[in-house]
């Protein structure tokens, strides 16, 4: 299967180079050139399958060309190796929970399946390939742990020192191996820099074999089509979900459309979004505005220029029209984010994290002009990932911190100190 550039159709690429690049040239976003669809064969048995079966059918629609069944196998069952369950909240109101990865959120599952496909693609290479990334959180150390000991690989991950929680850092800093943390005397712009000159840096690019982990690599977003498929399956035959998904860079969002693109029957898509609404705006008004971003208490989705809406739009022939029919848009502030969380405790004992608490008011708000229609929330990361909003609003360990988390606090943090200065960091990585 070619790839080509949303910018340019003409620009095709193998998978390898889709992969390994992550970006095209001219600040595309790689597409796959023949869009693929799951036949009758798999329509017919689909809701009798496991977790991993659904992901191993999509695995090979999309890669089944360039990678062996077997070794496309081993990918999926190495990504998969924890449960997504749907929980029932009240009627029609179902969440999906997505935090029962090594990192407790969603981004695990991309994270997972790109560390094991960049490593079979470059397996005949004969040299290592080093992964650069930068990150203000969350998705340094969902990359850390998913190339931790995979062969033939080594990651760099640049984080602005200070600036990341204590529990962030420790995921980053704590797993040793092939894994090296850089604490960057600066901010996440800065650690940005560093990167993008040291891929800019011909010669050390090609010596180093450098990829970077971006959150807009397809690889990452493939794999997060599966749930969508294993999800809706859990509601009664004959009912068509509505997916809310709390969005950010609507990565997450753009595998829903996927999994529609493979067959899978959804109802509507909702956008929940913080502050940070540019596509809930553009949804109204057919403007696409992108903006700085906001700070937000819900601030994996601070984000003022959506990095997937390119592929958002080509999904949709460009149409305006066509992707507010099946997207809608819900905005919601921190306040009303914050009494979700206390509502959600009071009356149905259940603890949902910031991001999840945005996607829940948007379900209630579709479910109150669409009565009888059942919503799936995703629900992104697990609640004890954001333990200072979850205290202040519902006291003080009232939130269970999983075992992987916990342990973490005892481990020793090692970093090596940085400045933000491209000469001294390309020099480092000589
Ligand atoms: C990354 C992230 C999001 C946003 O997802 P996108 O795919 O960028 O829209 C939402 N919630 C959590 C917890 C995240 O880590």
């Amino acid at each position: 299967m070619l790839y080509h550039s949303t910018q340019n159709p003409a620009h095709r690429v193998d998978l390898k180079e889709a992969i390994l690049r992550s970006l095209p040239p001219d600040n595309g976003l790689y597409m796959p050139d023949q869009f693929p669809v799951l036949g009758p064969e798999f329509w017919s048995n689909w809701r009798h399958l496991s977790f991993q079966e659904i992901g191993f059918a999509v695995a090979e629609a999309f890669f089944g060309e360039d990678v062996p069944a077997a070794a496309l196998r081993e990918i999926v069952e190495g990504t998969i190796s924890f449960e997504a369950p749907v929980v029932g909240l009240a009627p029609g109101d179902h969440v999906l929970e997505l935090f029962h990865g090594p990192t407790l959120a969603f981004k695990d599952f991309g994270a997972r399946f790109m560390a094991r496909l960049m490593a079979w693609l470059t397996r005949d290479d004969g040299r290592e390939l080093t992964v650069l990334v930068a990150t203000s959180g969350d998705t340094g150390g969902a990359v850390a742990s998913a190339f931790h000991r995979v062969p033939g690989t080594r990651v760099i991950i640049l984080y602005p020192k200070g600036k990341v929680s204590g529990l962030q850092e420790k995921q980053l800093t704590t797993l040793g191996d092939n894994i090296t943390a850089l604490e960057v005397d600066g901010s996440f712009d800065d650690c940005q820099r560093l990167v993008k000159s040291a891929f800019l840096d011909r010669e050390l690019s090609e010596r180093l074999n450098l990829t970077s982990a971006n959150s807009i690599n397809l690889a990452r977003l493939v794999p997060q089509s599966f749930y969508y498929i294993h999800s809706a399956r859990q509601l009664p035959e004959g009912i068509e979900p509505v997916f809310v998904i709390p969005s950010g860079n609507f990565g997450n969002l753009t595998a829903g459309l996927f999994a529609t693109r493979l067959g899978l029957p959804v109802a509507q898509f909702v956008a929940a979004t913080n502050a940070n609404d540019v596509v809930p705006r553009y949804l109204a008004s057919g403007r696409y505005q992108p903006v700085p971003s906001i700070a937000t208490i819900s601030n994996a989705m601070d984000v003022g220029a959506p990095s997937n809406f390119a592929r958002m739009e080509a999904l949709f022939g460009k149409s305006w029209e066509a992707m507010k029919e099946k997207i809608s848009g819900y905005t919601f502030s921190d306040d009303a984010t914050r009494a979700a969380i206390r509502t959600v405790k009071a009356t149905l004992d259940y603890e949902l994290d910031p991001h999840g608490a945005v996607g829940w008011l948007a379900a209630q708000k579709w479910r109150a002009t669409h009565p009888g229609s059942a919503t799936i929330t995703l629900e992104t990361a697990h609640p004890a990932k954001f333990l200072d909003v979850m205290e202040a609003e519902l006291g003080q360990g009232s939130v269970e911190i999983p075992e992987r988390l916990a342990i973490l606090a005892d481990r020793e943090k090692v970093a090596i100190p940085m400045p933000a200065d491209e000469a001294a960091f390309k020099a480092w990585l000589k």
